[in-house]
Formats: C-alpha cells, sequence, structure tokens
C-alpha cells in the first residue's frame, strides 16, 4: 500500500454558462444536463481516492474550472461533505472557490461559508466594459463592483482578483484605470495574466483572419511595468511572476504547485502529482461519468511485481488516462523552473535535502552562465532569479531542460 503524503485537493468544475472566446481550458457551455450526474461522479472519485490513499491529510481545497460558482452551491457543500469524509482536511486549510461575479446571491455566499470555503477568488479580468464585452464575460465593471461588495457583507475576508492585460484594444490608460478600481477594493490577492492567444480559440482565428487586432506585446510588457510600480506602491508582494498579495496572503493551495509538492486533482482533465508520477484525467464529462458510475470501488488491483505500489494504486481509479513517470533529472529541472518563479526562489538546504545535490552541483555550467549574464542570484541560502531574470524567466528556465 502507498502512503500518501499532506497533499493538496484540486476539484475541477467543467461548466461554463458560455465559453469565452479566448479560453482553452477543459470547460463547456450547454451541458448543463450532466450536472447531477457529474457531482454524483465526482463524489465517487474523491471516495476512491481517500480510501485508496488511506485517508491523507489535506493541506488546501480548491474548486477550479470553468466556473465552479455556476454549480448550484448545495452541489458545492455536498462535494465538501465527501471531501471532509474522505480526507483529513486540516484544521484552517484554505479553501478557495473560483466564481464569476455575476453568479453571487447573498444565500449562494452563505452556503459556501457553512460548507468551509473561506477564500474566493473572483474572475473580473477588466473594469473596462467594453472589454469585458470582447471577452465574451456576462458581467459588467459594475457587477464585478457589486459582487465583491456582496462577498464581503457576507463575510468572505479573503478575496482574490483575477485580472488580464495585454488585450486587443487595450490602452495603457485603460489599464490604469484597471489598475486604481481594483486597489481601491483593497483585495487580499491579484492574479494578473497576460493574453495568450491559444491555438484553436476563436480568439486566435479572429486575429489571423484580421477580424481583431494583434495585441501589441510591447504595450503588454509596459501594462506589467505599470501593475508592478502600482502594486508596490500599494503595499502588495509580488510573491510570483503574476501574483500579488498582502502579507501572509499568498495563495497556499498555489504555493505547492509551485514548490513542487504533491497534489491529487479530482474532475475530467484535472491533474495529480504523487511520488515520481504524475497523471492526469481524462478529459471529456460524459466519459468521465460513465467510467466512474460503471465501476464502483475502481477498477481491479494488479498482482505485479515490477509495478510499484503508487502506480498500481493509480491504475485503480477509472477516470485516470495518462501517467507519466517523473525521473530524478526531471524532477530536479522542474524543481528549479517552478520555484524560481517565486520571488523567494528556491531554498538551497531543502533542493538538497530532496536531491542530495545542490543545484549548483547538478547545473554547475548552467548557474555559472546565468549568474555571470546576471539572470540568477544565490543569497542568504537561496537561489533566485534577478529582476532581470524575471523579465527573461522563460529563457532561464528553458536551460535548465537542454
Ligand atoms: S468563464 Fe473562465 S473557464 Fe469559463 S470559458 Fe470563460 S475563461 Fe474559460
Amino acid at each position: 500500500m502507498f502512503s500518501a503524503p499532506p497533499i493538496a485537493l484540486y476539484i475541477h468544475i467543467p461548466f461554463c454558462e458560455t465559453k469565452c472566446p479566448y479560453c482553452d481550458f477543459n470547460t463547456y457551455a450547454r451541458i448543463e444536463p450532466l450536472m447531477p450526474g457529474y457531482v454524483a461522479a465526482l463524489i465517487r472519485e474523491i471516495e476512491l481516492w481517500g480510501d485508496l490513499l488511506e485517508h491523507p491529510t489535506v493541506r488546501t481545497v480548491f474548486f477550479g474550472g470553468g466556473t465552479p460558482s455556476y454549480l448550484p452551491s448545495e452541489d458545492i457543500s455536498q462535494i465538501m461533505q465527501t471531501a471532509n469524509r474522505s480526507f483529513k482536511i486540516e484544521e484552517g486549510a484554505e479553501v478557495t472557490l473560483e466564481a464569476n461575479p455575476g453568479d453571487f446571491t447573498p444565500d449562494k455566499l452563505t452556503t459556501y461559508l457553512e460548507s468551509g470555503i473561506n477564500r474566493l477568488s473572483i474572475g473580473v479580468q477588466t473594469f473596462d466594459d467594453h472589454l469585458l464585452g470582447l471577452l465574451g464575460r456576462r458581467h459588467s465593471a459594475q457587477g464585478a463592483l457589486d459582487a465583491y461588495r456582496m462577498a464581503q457583507d457576507a463575510g468572505f475576508d479573503n478575496i482574490s482578483i483575477d485580472l488580464m492585460y495585454g488585450l486587443p484594444e487595450q490602452t495603457l490608460e485603460g489599464w490604469e484605470s484597471t489598475l486604481e478600481k481594483m486597489l481601491e477594493l483593497r483585495p487580499t490577492h491579484i492574479s494578473m495574466y497576460c493574453l495568450t492567444l491559444e491555438e484553436g480559440t476563436p480568439f486566435e482565428a479572429w486575429v489571423r483572419l484580421g477580424r481583431m487586432s494583434d495585441p501589441d506585446p510591447d504595450l503588454a510588457a509596459d501594462m506589467y511595468e505599470m501593475a508592478q510600480d502600482a502594486m508596490s506602491d500599494a503595499g502588495y508582494r509580488h510573491y510570483e511572476i503574476s501574483n500579488w498579495a498582502r502579507d501572509g496572503l499568498e495563495s497556499r493551495h498555489n504555493l505547492i504547485y509551485w514548490r513542487t509538492e504533491p497534489y491529487i486533482g479530482v474532475g475530467p482533465g484535472a491533474h495529480s502529482y504523487l511520488g515520481d508520477i504524475r497523471f492526469a484525467n481524462l478529459n471529456q464529462p460524459r466519459e468521465y461519468i460513465s467510467r466512474l458510475m460503471n465501476a464502483e470501488g475502481g477498477k481491479p488491483g494488479r498482482d505485479d511485481a515490477e509495478v510499484s505500489d503508487l502506480k498500481k494504486t493509480i491504475d485503480r481509479v477509472p477516470s485516470v488516462d495518462t501517467t507519466e513517470h517523473i525521473d530524478r533529472s526531471l524532477a530536479m529541472a522542474e524543481t528549479l523552473m517552478m520555484g524560481l518563479r517565486l520571488d523567494d526562489g528556491i531554498s538551497i538546504p531543502d533542493f538538497r535535502a530532496r536531491f542530495n545535490q545542490t543545484p549548483s552541483e547538478a547545473y554547475e555550467s548552467t548557474i555559472a552562465d546565468l549568474t555571470n549574464l546576471g539572470l540568477l542570484k544565490t543569497s542568504d541560502d537561496r537561489l533566485l532569479l534577478t529582476p532581470r531574470g524575471r523579465i527573461l524567466g522563460n529563457e532561464v528556465f528553458s536551460r535548465f531542460f537542454e
């Protein structure tokens, strides 16, 4: 039997009322009739993991999507009850739910609080109504402000806001105004993402066909710089390349990803990382439901001395579609790539404890080169990106995979 360490739990909700034209996440509009079957299957998957891993400790829970707030709040409550039965959720664990501003009602928010949700992540994206229309979002700028206040009035004191920049037709003045409106709310945490044109999305096709202007990368870089200054002036810590937080209110769940610590993801397309295996569920919600509902108690175990206990455990979950063995060298490169995204970088003693080597011993010439180029530095037993290294992050990270 595989003995699981404390984990984070990600719960995927694949429903959206409408599909935004820039989004390539594993989410679907117009499949609402699947909701009841989906919740039943999700509950089965959570129970199965709880049993197979012998009810491990859960450090954080994150409802992501998709639009978790689009699901009836009673379903969220039932899913949380299942998670509490199946795992030992740590006292005071961070429990986040992603939400669209238009979905809130006072009753819904109360049900969330009663279910144990103590943090909301609201997808505001921009406080410009024209851009919200372009993004295909269902809410207005005023609707987002009202939703934020409603969540506060209901009793939420830990609210994160998501914003997007580098949008077609977005100006520097417009972005400044969005930043000002967001800062007036004093959220605990802000994530800001630059728009990327993902292949297969309407946005990518519209730009390719000349029906929409191509976002300007130089302007996006100016917007990022403006955000850095505004957030620093407002007293936020820029703790990860795309994330800012008030002191002590960093996203604990996402820190687990950036520190390459173990997590289980449930729901279609959700990824997990346990021991030396990364694995993912199949993407299609219908197939996900059918596999879980047709294999109560999971798939039969196999008796094979060549296969590790962890792999045998994973193989028993019918929704798992792909597994990847993460060998030591890949684990080291990924640990550096993810950890260097953080402002406090990598703890060298922790890295040595995990891999029996310091980063400099494992990547001697690469680290010397990057340090000489002024992209990396070592300080107080930590390996960090310099400010210039932060701008050229992707080039730094790629060097560890050569
Ligand atoms: S609401 Fe979020 S997850 Fe759903 S389609 Fe829009 S961007 Fe994608």
